[in-house]
């Protein structure tokens, strides 16, 4: 049986990217040699980080204000390292908690000084984005969650700010042409539309770094991690190729304007779907919804494990809502083909017929 995979993360990866991970393994590039037995200070290494450093300046637009840095210990991490590197003990950073994963971020950098939470969606069960905030002029940073990975929901453009701004762009990074610029620190765990588990990738304006007192372990330092070119220990060297592959095939297909295209007509497809069938609801309003995470519900809540089971049978992959939303949650990352959301849309079409 095919399979569609919607899994939330890791995620689908291109086909190609897979297989030419998978000859690395074995053999890099005809050296004889794994890539898993190389060294991270090889020009094999070498190469494929500046391919992926080129890649991600390229496809975001960015000039040389900006570098790029391949970090360990995924999105998490950031929570604390943004912090621990921006924001002084006495300071406060304000933070938008639209979903789990902004709210963990928030309450990772009250380790290191003072949050305010200009805005707060989780009076609605996180179904929108609280746009309408002020941040303290005084503010160290604010920061936003591109993308609600859980809850579904989308900033489709950055708030204004005149202090630096943060995004955790972990779960739509490189889906759609975005005002990059408009950040002064980008993350993002690689494993949703990047690349494997294991790498983080983080950009950061170089203008922003160096400005508070605080004494910073050299591993969490992100000015000494520019220092030394993503190369002050030993990186994830498979992550990263994975990564520089992905990006390579984002290049090839036609770059963030034809992913963006690919997305919304995916996304497109599925919330008409959705929206056209009595028996399903999606409680994220037009505005806010998520072109990458698509969340919904089963009106009559005893339809939804048989709808779920129905899923199983037919071979579509984590569809399940997140264990704390629950009903249904479809990702359709990049590599997502449109046929996947077409075929999983006429299930819902004859799940309703039967059930409706
Ligand atoms: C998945 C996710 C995270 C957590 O990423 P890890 O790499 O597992 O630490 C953080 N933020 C967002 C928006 C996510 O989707």
């Amino acid at each position: 049986m095919k399979l569609h995979n919607f899994n939330s993360g890791p995620s689908i990866l291109p086909q190609p990217v897979l297989t030419q991970a998978a000859e690395a393994i074995i053999n890099y590039n005809n050296t004889g040699l794994s890539l898993l037995e190389i060294g991270h200070r090889t020009n094999w290494f070498q190469e494929i980080l500046q391919e992926a450093k080129d890649g991600v300046k390229k496809l975001m637009d960015l000039d040389d204000q900006y570098e790029v840095l391949f970090l360990h210990g995924g999105a998490t991490t950031q929570f604390m390292q943004v912090p621990m590197n921006l924001l002084d003990t006495n300071a406060t950073a304000a933070y938008c908690d639209n979903g789990i994963w902004g709210n963990k971020a928030w309450k990772e950098a009250k380790h290191f000084g003072n949050v305010q939470v200009v805005a707060d969606s989780s009076d609605r069960h996180y179904q929108y984005i609280n746009k309408e905030f002020t941040v303290p002029a005084d503010a160290a940073y604010l920061h936003i969650t591109s993308n609600n990975t859980v809850e579904g929901t989308q900033w489709h453009s950055y708030p204004t700010t005149h202090i630096p701004l943060i995004a955790d762009m972990s779960s739509d990074i490189f889906s759609r042409p975005t005002d990059f610029k408009k950040c002064d620190l980008i993350y993002a765990g690689a494993q949703k539309n990047m690349g494997a588990a294991g790498v983080n990738l983080v950009v950061v304006k170089k203008s922003i770094l160096g400005k508070i007192a605080r004494s910073i372990p050299t591993i969490m330092n992100y000015q000494k991690h520019i220092e030394a070119g993503s190369l002050m220990n030993t990186p994830p060297v498979f992550a990263v190729y994975v990564s520089m592959l992905t990006l390579r095939w984002v290049i090839e297909q036609g770059g963030l304007t034809e992913m963006g295209k690919r997305n919304l007509a995916k996304s497109t497809l599925l919330y008409n779907t959705i929206d056209a069938l009595p028996i399903f609801n999606a409680p994220v309003a037009k505005e806010y919804r998520s072109e990458m995470n698509a969340v919904f519900f089963l009106n009559d809540a005893a339809l939804e494990e048989p709808f779920l089971a129905l899923c199983k049978q037919e071979g579509m992959i984590g569809v399940k809502g997140y264990r704390t939303v629950g009903g249904v949650r479809v990702s359709m990352y990049n590599a997502l083909p449109i046929e996947s959301v077409q075929i999983f849309c006429d299930l819902m079409h004859s799940f309703a017929q039967k059930h409706g």
